[in-house]
């Protein structure tokens, strides 16, 4: 990426930048001559995420909870709130400060965007759709989401910091932005963190069942994390408020998923079914219309390159 690719920007802060997403992202505006400011309170992210960055120029890390205090050296150009659990073992495991982190931590990190009149950028998610009534979904869709299901801590943090961040636009002029980011994945992600691209690869290496749940029919589009950066990045410099979904149309149900991950990491494993979580979507495909028509990006990695990339990133990096 060519400094082009950062109009302007000197510093960018980025909220749970020592996450899967997170460092990747901190490492792409680096590589883009931008200093980085990540803060991460390690809830759910790993210092070892972060570890190639830390003698990188230009590279800070604060650690602390966003839903307390946001502070940072010096003033951004650009803020990019990403603190939050993200996967449902950890959220369902942290459901207060899954709550927090997006209502108190987008408050805070708006905050930080409002007083440096720096751009803010939400990283929301697809689970604003719920279990959706409309296929694919498209922004304009207004979701189908269970407000006292297990799921809604998540679900609703992120519909709240949505609000949130459309109301700090239009009461304080804040130049924010929504990403609504669909199931990514890609190297980084932890192998206990139970969505199903790191449960498949760590099952199929340690040569465990693949465990499918229900009927393995409902179906997942899956962005590899290069593509998924380079979205949230194209949305950053476009200046858009959205919502944009950033995501790969291409959807596979679970039992294909499995399937094909079972023949890229050459194993004997065979597939197991169990229960399905409650309030588990059937379908979850984005319309890319928005993204295509204004920011020009889609998706470039297919999932048989991105699987193979993550499938050599476990066997070199270990799988806990
Ligand atoms: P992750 O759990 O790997 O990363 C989240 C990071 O935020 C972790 O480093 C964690 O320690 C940090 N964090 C959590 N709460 C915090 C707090 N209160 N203060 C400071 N740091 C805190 O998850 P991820 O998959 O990288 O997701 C990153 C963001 O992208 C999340 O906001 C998530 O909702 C969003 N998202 C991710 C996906 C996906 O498929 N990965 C899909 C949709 C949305």
């Amino acid at each position: 990426m060519s400094n082009a690719a950062t109009p302007g920007w000197k510093h960018a802060v980025v909220t749970g930048g020592a996450g899967f997403v997170g460092s990747h992202l901190c490492a792409a505006i680096l590589d883009a001559g931008t200093a980085v400011t990540c803060v991460d309170d390690f809830s759910t992210g790993r210092p070892e995420n972060i570890s190639e960055l830390r003698d990188r120029p230009g590279f800070t890390l604060v650690r602390a909870n966003v839903s307390e205090r946001l502070a940072v050296g010096r003033p951004p150009d650009l803020v990019l709130h990403f603190a939050s659990p993200a996967s449902p073992a950890d959220y369902l495991r942290l459901p207060l400060h899954t709550m927090e982190a997006g209502s108190l931590g987008t408050r805070n990190a708006l905050a930080l965007a409002h007083d440096a009149g720096a751009r803010f950028v939400l990283a929301s998610t697809s689970e604003v759709y719920g279990d959706p009534q409309q296929h694919p979904q498209n922004e304009r869709y207004w979701g189908n989401v269970n407000p006292v299901g297990p799921r809604s801590v998540y679900d609703e943090a992120k519909r709240f910091g949505e609000a949130l961040t459309t109301a700090e636009a239009e009461a304080h002029a804040v130049d924010t932005a929504i990403v609504r980011l669909f199931n990514t994945y890609g190297p980084r992600m932890r192998g206990h963190d139970g969505r199903a691209v790191p449960t498949f690869v760590r099952q199929a290496l340690d040569g465990e069942p693949l465990t499918v749940t229900g009927d393995g029919l409902q179906t997942r589009s899956l962005c590899y994390v290069d593509d998924t950066v380079r979205g949230i990045l194209a949305l950053a410099r476009d200046g858009m408020r959205g919502p944009v979904n950033i995501g790969n149309p291409t959807e596979l149900t679970m039992l294909e998923l499995a399937r094909l991950v079972i023949e890229l990491t050459g194993s004997r494993s065979e597939i197991h079914f169990v229960e399905r979580p409650t309030d588990d979507p059937a379908v979850r495909c984005p319309d890319i219309t928005l993204a295509r028509d204004k920011l020009q990006w889609e998706p470039r990695v297919s999932a048989e390159e991105g699987l193979r990339r993550t499938i050599a990133w476990f066997r070199d990096h270990g799988h806990d």
